[in-house]
């Protein structure tokens, strides 16, 4: 039965796409160990992300959507470490044999690899016994040459731009979004924030609200961009938990404060929302907007730092990053507004074990 599912789902479908990977995958599925070979003068990158079914996603989720967002957020990973990807393991763990559900994720997480040219090369498929959730735990390899000396956390100096690629916050208005059409909004923010998140809701125009949708439910991992930081970044980070919380590590890391200017998210926002600037409540849902940012996870898009001397080389990137703030020396992630004095921002993202001895 296993070996059937594994055959079925994840052997055969993923086939062709191991095969035009020959050159990096010498044995995949099928053996004790997949066999993987490196290009000369490279360096091995790993990392392992787990989803839990009822933590990370729901029973009712469209599974092919899972499917792209377990490996997505993995190559987000790589991405951020400007490392290319070569393959990955997927570990599942069933409490009973779903076969639609099983057809759908294997369709999403095919997508996903194909896209990104990431060969499934093995895993381990066991049922969870009496645990009532599913658990997907992905581990992805990559690599990137010895030259690259990697984006330590810890590698922000002062005086670097702070950039970030995509609109951070939109995969949030996307999540939002979602859960309003659930008639679940309320359960995602506090009851002073709801009518403001309502009315941003509503004034959103459809193409927004259609990108929103597509950053919470396909996030796009910056793996090209990654790739092209390569002789441009300091440190980077992916943002996953949210704005503040991810750069919280850089400043940590590398010893450092990092303040984020207000004028340059709202005006990222612009562009993303141009006719926001004519609206009458202007004001009121640019600073939503700003929160999103701030706080908003599952982006997958990048955060690094840059030296400022890079600025224009950094501007020019395909990607279209925007600079959004700078390092100095002190601590923590700080807000500045014009004619203010800067607000310290707090961390705000989710904790696994928030309350509980752990
Ligand atoms: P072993 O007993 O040697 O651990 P298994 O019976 O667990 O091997 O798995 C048989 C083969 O199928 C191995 O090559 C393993 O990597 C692969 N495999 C198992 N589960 C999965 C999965 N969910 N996705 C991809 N490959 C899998
Ligand atoms: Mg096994």
């Amino acid at each position: 039965m296993e070996f059937d599912l594994i055959r079925r789902y994840f052997g055969q479908p993923f086939k062709a796409l191991e095969e035009g990977c020959r050159q990096s995958v010498v044995a995949g599925i099928g053996d004790d160990c997949a066999s993987l070979r490196l290009s000369p003068g490279h360096l091995l990158y790993m990392s392992t992300d787990t989803l839990v079914e009822g933590v990370h996603f729901f029973h009712d989720d469209p599974p092919a959507n899972v499917g792209w967002k377990s490996l997505a957020c993995n190559l987000s990973d790589l991405a951020a470490c400007g490392a290319d990807p070569i393959g990955f393991n997927l570990s599942l763990s069933l409490p009973f044999v779903d076969e639609g559900w099983l057809a759908g994720f294997s369709s999403g997480l095919l997508q996903a690899a194909s896209q990104f040219n990431c060969p499934l090369v093995g895993g381990d498929t066991t049922s969870a016994g009496a645990n009532a959730a599913s658990t997907l735990s992905i581990t992805i390899i990559g690599q990137s040459p010895e030259t690259h000396r990697g984006f330590h956390r810890s590698l922000a100096l002062p005086g670097d731009d702070v950039w970030v690629s995509g609109m951070p916050g939109l995969a949030r208005l996307g999540m939002l979004l979602e859960y309003q059409a659930r008639g679940g909004l309320a359960s995602c923010c506090t009851a002073a924030e709801l009518p403001q998140l309502a009315s941003l809701l509503s004034e959103m125009p459809t193409a927004l609200k259609e990108s929103a949708l597509l950053s919470f439910q396909q996030p796009q991992p910056q793996v090209r961009l990654g790739v092209a930081l390569r002789s441009l970044a300091n440190a980077c980070i992916d943002l996953s938990d949210g704005l503040v919380g991810d750069l919280s590590h850089i400043a940590l890391a590398s010893g450092l404060s990092a303040v984020l200017s207000a004028a340059a998210i709202r005006d990222r926002w612009l562009q993303f929302w141009p006719s926001l600037s004519s609206h009458p409540e202007a004001e009121s849902l640019l600073a939503a907007l700003v929160a999103a940012s701030l706080q908003g996870g599952d982006d997958f898009q990048l955060c690094w730092t840059a030296s400022s001397h890079l600025h224009d080389a950094v501007l020019d990137l395909s990607a279209r990053p925007w600079c959004i703030g700078h390092m100095v020396q002190g601590k923590g992630v700080w807000l500045s507004e014009a004619g203010q004095p800067p607000q310290s921002l707090v961390n705000n993202s989710y904790n696994h074990f928030k309350g509980r001895a752990s």
